[in-house]
Parts: C-alpha cells; structure tokens; sequence
C-alpha cells in the first residue's frame, strides 16, 4: 500500500530527498536504487532477515506496560523495548538488513559512520557476523568521548577512522565516509540513518518498519486495538521514529510526536533543534531542513546526547513536520536527564539519553486517563552511565 510519506521514484518525500550526489558516485547508488526494493520485497531476503532478527537481534522487542510511569502522567503508557536488543539500540535492525542487502550485491567491503559508536557497534557487530571488511569513521571528539564502544569496534574487527575536521562529530564522519565512498565507489556505505541520497532514506525506513509492525499485534493484544492515540520518539536522522511511525503514516486517529534535542534551550545557540531552527538546504546528498547561516554553512549542533547531535533532519521528517502530519517537540540536555533519572527510578529501566528526549515531552503534554501511548525506547543508557554519574552530583 502506497502512502503519501513514501517517496515518489526520484526519491522525494513532498519537496524534501532526492540524491544531490557527485558524478562519480552514480553507478554505485543507481545500482542499489535498481535492486534495493527487488531484493528486501524477495522472500530469500525476508526469510534470512526475519531469522537474524529472531535469534541474533532477539526481536519482537517486547511492548512494555510501563505502570508505575503510568500513574505518574495518568495515562497509558507502554514502552517499546529497542533497548533490549543486541548491541542496545534500534540502529541493529538496519545494519542486519543493509549487511544481507550489501552481501547480495557482491559488496565485500563496508564502511559507515558513527557518532556516539553506536551504529559503528551494530555495523562493525554485522561485519564480524558476515565476515566483511569494515572501516568507521568517527569524529575525534566522539573517539574521546564514547571510548567503550571505540574499543567494541576494535575488538569486531574494524578499523577505526578518525574525522579531524569541523567540529569533529557526527557531520564530519559523515563527510569524510562520503570522501572516501567518492574515491572507493565499490565500498557499500552502510548509513545509520533516514539520510544520504535516494534510495538510503526509503531503505532504512523499510528496514526499521519492524518496529511498529511488532507494535500493530502487540498493541492489539494487550489493548484490543492496533492504534495507539500517540507515539512518541527522538529523531536524530529520525531512523527509530521512522520505524515507530512507519504503519501509521496514514492512520491519522494517531497522533505523531517526534522530539528533538534542544540541547541548553531552543535560541540558546547551543541546540539541535533542526525544525525550529533549520531551513531548506541540501546536506550529505539529500534537500532536507537543517541548520544553517545567512551563508549556507551548517550551523554546529549541540546536544548532551551525541545520537541526537546532528544538524539535519532526514527528507522524510522534514516532510512529516512540513505537513504537520507530525508534531515535533523538543527537550534540553537537562530535561532529558530528569527523564532519564525518572525512569530508572520508576520503572528499573535506564534509557540511552537520546531515548530520554522521548520520555521528557511526558510532563509538556496534556494527557487524558484513557489515553494510549507508545513511546519508542530506542536504546538502552550503558553507553552513557559517565554523563549520567557526572549530572547525578550537580
Ligand atoms: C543513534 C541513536 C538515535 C538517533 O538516531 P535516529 O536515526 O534519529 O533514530 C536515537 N536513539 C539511540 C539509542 C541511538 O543510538
């Protein structure tokens, strides 16, 4: 079933997508745009995603009755559990699907990037899986800040590039894996995101789709109905909103949030509120909202969270919120560690901070005592417990 928030076959989602990529690097995306759909719609590729999804990702995620969080905001509210699975976030349910997707296309050598390491994990995991060659790039100050998930990378085998330009996150990784893609065309790049030219946005809604077609049954038999009244989730690129909002799009009896970072407040200079304070431009290959000058030169995001710190939003999102068939909000660094510290305490879970973007719109919003929601828990906090100890003292 075709819905308005696929894209078109240029890969435009409204106004928002297509794929604004150098001469050199056509071949290589044309390739994967003539056979992405062929092969994730084959029942080869279903069979062999569906079992890693089963018994390496250890999916369905378990859709929670979170109660005592329920009694606090009075409503219901239930948690979708990405945290539980291997590697601790939803970022592993697109890197099993592009692994089987690059293996197909006669791909031997992988490359990706990474911010907190966490798509580095789940890439570099799915590389040891398969026996494929893996390089990361990464920000030299994420190297320093998330050095545990630089030394899992290592220990899976991958080789470990560090971006030393710019603000040396999120952004430069992306730009120097994009470097490198441009002169070793044959390397497939495995994007951890909504973003990157076509088909990469569409290609990794698809795979997270996952999500909510587990929440469709899930909610229907602990509720008696497939509809929640909201779902809630952080964006970042928007690859776990994606895939919470995936069979949905056009139920519009549910009401879409999506939570940005930010960061030290929306106009303080320091934030990630792409929506509020982007506008349209083209980044890493795709025409989407971000953050930029009078100039045209991107805007340094901040966030406490270095999964959400990234100054575009993915074409699909910038369609959503254009349209307002989403509703985006927003939490800073300090609401979402309240969230974070909350949750723990009353419910024994402690969320990844971006996931606690999420959780900090609860006690922003007017919630009815009947009310279903559905946030997307998108990773579990192990990666984070030194930003969570260095705040628990302040
Ligand atoms: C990477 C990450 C995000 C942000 O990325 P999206 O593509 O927006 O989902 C959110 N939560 C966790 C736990 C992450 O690791």
């Amino acid at each position: 079933m075709k819905s308005k928030f696929h894209p078109d076959k240029n890969g435009y989602f409204g106004q928002f997508g297509g794929a604004f990529i150098p001469e050199l690097l056509y071949p290589n995306v044309k390739e994967l745009e003539d056979n992405y759909i062929k092969i994730i719609e084959s029942d080869e590729f279903q069979k062999e995603y569906k079992a890693l999804l089963k018994d390496y990702v250890g999916r369905p995620s378990p859709l929670y009755f979170a109660k005592r969080l329920s009694e606090k905001y009075g409503a219901h509210i239930y948690l979708k559990r990405e945290d539980l699975n291997h590697t601790g976030a939803h970022k592993v349910n697109n890197t099993v699907g592009q692994i089987l997707i690059a293996k197909k296309l006669g791909k031997t050598n992988i490359i990706a990037e990474t911010g907190a390491g966490q798509h580095g994990v789940a890439t570099a995991t799915v590389c040891a899986l398969m026996g494929l060659d893996c390089t990361v790039f990464m920000g030299e100050k994420d190297i320093e800040r998330q050095a545990p998930n630089v030394a899992r990378m290592k220990m899976l085998g991958a080789k470990v590039v560090a971006a030393t330009s710019g603000s040396k996150t999120l952004k430069d990784a992306t730009n120097e894996a994009i470097r490198f893609w441009i002169q070793n065309p044959e390397t497939f790049y495995l994007i951890g995101s909504v973003v990157g030219p076509h088909p990469h946005p569409d290609m990794v809604a698809r795979l997270q789709a996952v999500i909510s077609e587990e929440m469709k049954w899930q909610l229907k038999e602990k509720t008696g109905k497939e509809n929640p009244d909201t779902i809630i989730a952080c964006v970042g690129g928007g690859s776990n909103a994606a895939g919470a909002f995936y069979h949905y799009f056009d139920d519009t009896d549910v009401e879409l949030i999506a939570v940005e970072a930010a960061g030290l407040g929306v106009n303080s200079g320091e934030s990630a509120a792409t929506s509020q304070l982007g506008e349209v431009g083209i980044i890493h290959g795709s025409k989407t909202i971000l953050m930029q000058d009078n100039y045209g030169q991107i805007v340094e995001p901040y966030s406490i969270s270095a999964g959400l710190d990234y100054p575009g939003v993915g074409p699909l999102h910038a369609y959503l919120f254009e349209s307002g068939r989403a509703k985006f909000m927003n939490a800073t660094d300090k609401e979402a560690l309240a969230a974070a510290y909350e949750l723990t305490k009353i419910e024994g879970i402690i969320p990844a901070l971006e996931s606690a973007h999420a959780l900090a719109v609860l006690p922003k919003m007017k919630l009815k005592n009947n009310q279903v929601v559905v946030i997307n828990l998108s990773g579990r906090g192990d990666k984070d417990l030194e930003t969570y100890i260095k705040h628990l003292e302040e």
